[in-house]
């Protein structure tokens, strides 16, 4: 469905689509622990099988070097899913809990059951972990569902098309291919719960789309991810880190890559020092022509980061960098020194090769400067001071916080990953994403035994005395 390039998806191809998914879905066909797992074997398989396929095709849409498409993409995705072939037993496992007085004498449990018919979009900048991550949850959980791959990474949305009409049940599992009409007719059906993963424009769209039928969703956003850079750290370890989470995740183009730093001014010069050290250890001392660093996805991105870059307010803060080949849609990695805090690159999500570095008197005004924007999807503190670090955790609010790293959260599947505010809703990878696509039933159970009268009418004061 979809992936023949012909076939024009419209409403009514839409509606017979959700038909025959919901006619084996109503079978009972993807509750059993056979189905989810012989589903989530397959997508292994999906993955083992195709590993230098899907380098190549990222490779094609993003110049994406292939150890991070290794790393990244096929590696979070394997450890996904055995993670959750090896849970899946227990994950299924209805959860006995204790009962109060009001129900003497009975038992019960939390059953989980899934949601039905799910509908997965998702961006382009981690074509296959952002629509096959949330898919294993999917499966896990016991549900149908159909993925809407992003139209700005053809080459990935292509093969997924393809792999999964090779190895995936088709009677339950399908890929829509398309952009904006296509995801629109999609949003007009009504699923049993939307994950999805992009800007917090587009989220607001799918939110209203899934009130109408009154669908849950999970909304993976992003933002604008600080970093704040204490004093008496290893500099040369958090420089390395922050490159990693910047320029060495898609060239800046991750959700959770630092947007930007914040440190003392005392501190920054030594800062821009080691960050322009160890990139060019990593890069070489021409960037633009480094095949380690990911080019920009395609020439509207290019536009508005140059666009973010060149603005009047900004152009003079530029301490590193700024180099750019359109031809190629390379930018070098270009760091910023105290841009005004009203300029484009500080209200907007960077998501490129920009770092704007601003700088405090003293670093606990950095908290007000987090706080005072939107709730960020990941910040980041790089810090020895034990009391400082825990002072972060309690005062800045975000989708996740690593000290000392960048990024590298979302890899750790014992943890939720998801936002806060405008940065998502809800929460997914590990069990959190079997519990994303699940129903937790609540079951009483009670025998006939001990039927005290009080609870029936007629409500005598004797009754109420007791
Ligand atoms: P995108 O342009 O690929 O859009 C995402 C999806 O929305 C696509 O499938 C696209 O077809 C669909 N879409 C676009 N416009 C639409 C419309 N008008 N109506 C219906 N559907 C529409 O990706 P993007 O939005 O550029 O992605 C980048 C953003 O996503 C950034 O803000 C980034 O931080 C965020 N992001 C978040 C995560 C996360 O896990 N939280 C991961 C990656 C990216």
């Amino acid at each position: 469905m979809g992936s023949d390039a012909t076939a024009i998806f419209d409403a009514e191809a839409a509606q017979t689509m959700m038909k025959e998914l919901r006619a084996v879905y109503g079978s009972g066909a993807t509750k059993s622990y056979d189905w989810r797992v012989s589903q989530l074997s397959q997508l292994l398989k999906l993955i083992e099988y195709h590993e230098d396929d899907i380098a190549a095709a990222l490779r094609s849409d993003l110049s994406k070097p292939d150890i991070e498409s290794y790393v990244y993409e096929i590696g979070v995705l394997k450890s996904s899913i055995k993670l959750a072939l090896k849970e899946l037993r227990k994950w299924m496992s209805p959860e006995k809990v204790k009962t109060s007085l009001i129900s003497f004498p009975s038992s019960a449990k939390i059953v989980p059951e899934p949601l039905g018919i799910v509908l997965i979009i998702s961006a382009w900048n981690y074509p296959f972990l952002l629509s096959l991550d949330p898919l294993v949850g999917a499966i896990a959980a016991g549900n149908a569902a159909v993925l809407k791959p992003s139209e700005i990474s053809p080459v990935s949305s292509a093969l997924i098309a393809k792999l999964v009409r090779e190895y995936m049940d088709s009677s339950t599992i399908r890929v829509v291919e398309g952009a904006v009409a296509e995801t629109s007719v999609l949003l007009e059906q009504k699923w049993d719960k939307i994950c999805y993963t992009g800007n917090a424009v587009v989220g607001r769209i799918v939110m209203a789309a899934a009130a109408k039928h009154l669908t849950p969703v999970l909304l993976e956003l992003g933002g604008k991810c600080p970093a704040v850079v204490d004093l008496n750290i290893n500099l040369q370890v958090a420089c390395r880190r922050i490159i990693m989470g910047k320029w060495g995740s898609n060239n800046g183009q991750t959700c959770v890559s630092p947007d930007y730093i914040i440190t003392t001014k005392a501190n920054a010069p030594k800062l821009i020092d080691a960050l322009k050290t160890e990139l060019e250890k990593f890069y070489g001392k021409n960037m633009l022509e480094s095949n380690d660093l990911s080019r920009i996805v395609n020439s509207n991105h290019f536009a508005r980061l140059i666009k973010l870059l060149d603005e009047d307010k900004v152009s003079g803060k530029v301490v590193y960098g700024g180099k750019r080949d359109e031809s190629i849609l390379k930018i070098m990695p270009t760091i910023l020194l105290d841009v005004p805090r009203n300029s484009l690159i500080m209200k907007e999500e960077i998501f490129g090769p920009l770092l704007p570095i601003l700088t405090v008197d003293r670093l606990e005004d950095s908290f007000n400067i987090i706080n005072s924007g939107t709730k960020p999807l990941a910040a980041y503190l790089f810090t020895n001071d034990k009391r400082f670090r825990e002072h972060f955790v309690t005062e800045v609010s975000a989708g996740g916080l690593v000290v000392n790293d960048t990024t590298i959260h979302l890899g750790v599947l014992t943890l939720p990953f998801g936002g806060v505010g405008d940065s998502g809703m809800g929460s997914y990878h590990g069990k959190f994403s079997f519990d994303a696509f699940s129903h937790k039933k609540a079951v009483l159970y009670r025998g006939f035994v001990a039927d005290a009268d009080i609870r029936y009418p007629p409500y005598t004061r004797k009754k109420l005395r007791l």
